[in-house]
């Protein structure tokens, strides 16, 4: 089994650590209304995903 040569100093493990840290979801803006939205997920506000309608978005009055 490969085994690690050297220890890994805390300084490394701090930075290895880090890159484990939760970072909030990157927003993209639609394509058809502009409106912030995660990659890959239909468009909450037109209900459209790649160009494409793929829902119906209830209108609330
Ligand atoms: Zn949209």
């Amino acid at each position: 089994m490969a085994v690690p040569k050297r220890k890994s100093s805390r300084s490394k493990q701090k930075i290895r650590a880090a890159s484990h840290r939760w970072h909030a979801p990157k927003l993209n803006s639609c394509s058809n209304c502009g409106s912030a939205v995660p990659s890959h997920i239909v468009c909450p506000s037109c209900g459209t995903y790649k160009g494409r309608k793929v829902i119906e978005v209830a209108e609330i009055a």
